[in-house]
């Protein structure tokens, strides 16, 4: 039982330590740390007018900044 424990026990840190590994490799370190999650801009397909990607509408034609735009989009498309 002692070998199982001590199997399991190596096992363990050397998962542990591939993760750690993995993540310095990455680069996540302090030093470099990860780009800031920009939101991304995005154009009315209707207007062309510029918002952030969490703002817009999302349509059958593109992405739109009204729901006004989205209508008037499909309606000119029909
Ligand atoms: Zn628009």
């Amino acid at each position: 039982m002692a070998k199982f424990v001590l199997l399991l026990a190596i096992v363990v840190a050397l998962v542990w330590l591939t993760r750690v590994g993995r993540r310095r490799a990455s680069g996540g370190d302090a030093a470099a740390p990860p780009a800031a999650p920009k939101e991304a801009m995005v154009a009315c397909a209707q207007c062309g007018l510029h918002l952030p990607n969490g703002d817009a509408l999302p349509g059958r034609g593109g992405l739109f900044c009204s729901e006004a735009h989205r209508t008037q989009f499909e309606q000119s498309r029909r």
